[in-house]
């Protein structure tokens, strides 16, 4: 059977199943700098689709709303389709990345409470910081939509803490996309090592896609996914 494809992004490409649900299907992609920087790592989309599942499952059972419906193959999952709108949503526990370039704030300084950033998904012009202003005279959402979404993410901040604290590893941040299905917000998209920072508290240890993005060889950056992974499957 021949699915027709609605969208193909960086790493991910989405088929319509029905119209109610899409296919998503995790490719082996790397990339990093807006897609200036690209890969391909063997089985990594394997590996962000079996973590994002576990991590959706994980998100459900604490009751908060996702896209996850289940998986078709080992890189495919089965997700409700949404009205995805374009803006990343940020969550920072501790500094790191581009908010110690954008603003004095230095690397490694912990947020309590943690920051919220929005972001336009505009790879041409680097998705830009977006504030509540801009978001409604973007269309993208409104102030109220925008203060639930901040909730969510806050309780979605509280699994995933807790989840990555028995891999005995420290949650940095992450980043979410969201939808519209009907009248309700969903986390959409994936929840994975490409968009989530974790490191080793002693060490410092870096075990996400940091690793891609500072020059680590490839199959360093792929047996850091696969340990998390096996991590999480030994705790979720
Ligand atoms: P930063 O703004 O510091 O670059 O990223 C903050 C967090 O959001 C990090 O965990 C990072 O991986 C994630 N993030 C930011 N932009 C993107 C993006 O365009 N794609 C993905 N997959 N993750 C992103």
């Amino acid at each position: 059977m021949v699915m027709e494809k609605i969208s193909e992004g960086k790493t991910k490409e989405v088929f319509l199943l029905d119209k109610d649900h899409v296919l998503l299907r995790f490719k082996d992609y790397v990339t990093a700098g807006d897609g200036a920087k690209a890969d391909i790592i063997d089985g990594k989309g394997v590996l962000n689709a079996q973590t994002s599942a576990l991590l959706f499952r994980l998100l459900e059972r604490e009751g908060i709303e996702t896209h996850y419906v289940g998986m078709k193959d080992e890189r495919t999952m089965i997700a409700k389709r949404l009205n995805m709108i374009p803006v990343e949503v940020v969550l920072r526990n501790y500094a790191t990345g581009s908010i110690v370039k954008r603003l004095p704030i230095k690397e490694g300084e912990i947020f309590d409470p943690p920051i919220v950033e929005f972001f336009l998904k505009d790879d041409a012009r680097h998705d830009p910081l977006l504030n509540y202003h801009h978001m409604r005279y973007l269309k993208l959402m409104n102030e109220e939509e925008a203060r639930y979404i901040e909730g969510i993410v806050q309780r979605v901040n509280a699994v995933l803490t807790k989840v990555v604290e028995r891999l005995n590893l420290v949650l940095y941040d992450f980043k979410l996309e969201f939808g519209r299905l009907g009248n309700k917000l969903l986390v959409g998209d994936e929840i994975t090592l490409d968009a989530m920072r974790v490191r080793e508290p002693q060490t410092q240890r870096i075990l996400d896609k940091d690793l891609y993005r500072r020059g680590y060889p490839l199959e360093h950056v792929k047996s850091a996914y696969e340990e998390f992974l096996g991590r999480l499957r030994n705790v979720v």
